[in-house]
């Protein structure tokens, strides 16, 4: 593991400290069941790097990170035989994130299952001002 935290719950269950049911094992990347799933099968990719969020999570991680989610998704959806899948990332307590290691969750979806993963839609306002902003700053 080339970053770690020893404070950190997710570094200490890749370093094996804390057990978990892992679906998938790499040399950068594992994936484990979360403890307290959204919804059957619900999991959580984790770098083996500890990057506390999408921001400080070096570039090569983030490109195999979507690929590793791919993978797991697709044998998560053929275990479970489920509708659809979410793949979500939170970034910030503002944003859900609890704990502060960059992961991805992947979550099973069945028609129905009233999981609330949804917003209400509002009004854009002045989405092109807004749009060149934003690519002032990239
Ligand atoms: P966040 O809210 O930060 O996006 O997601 C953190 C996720 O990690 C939650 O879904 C939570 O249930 C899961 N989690 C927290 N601690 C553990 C643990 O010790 N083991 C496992 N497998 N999942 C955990
Ligand atoms: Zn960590």
């Amino acid at each position: 593991m080339t970053k770690t935290d020893d404070n950190c719950i997710f570094c200490k269950i890749i370093k094996g400290e804390i057990p978990s049911n892992k679906i998938y094992d790499d040399e950068d990347f594992m994936v484990m069941l979360d403890i307290s799933p959204a919804s059957k099968g619900h999991a959580v990719l984790l770098p083996k790097y500890h990057a506390e969020n999408l921001f400080e999570l070096p570039d090569e991680y983030k490109e195999k990170a979507l690929k590793v989610a791919g993978k797991c998704a697709a044998a998560i959806k053929k275990t479970l035989n489920c509708d659809g899948i979410n793949i979500l990332q939170n970034n910030g307590e503002a944003a859900g994130q609890t704990v502060f290691h960059f992961h991805i969750h992947i979550i099973p979806r069945m028609s129905g299952d009233n999981l609330g993963i949804t917003w209400v839609q509002k009004t854009a306002e002045d989405n092109e001002k807004l749009a060149e902003e934003i690519k002032s700053n990239m």
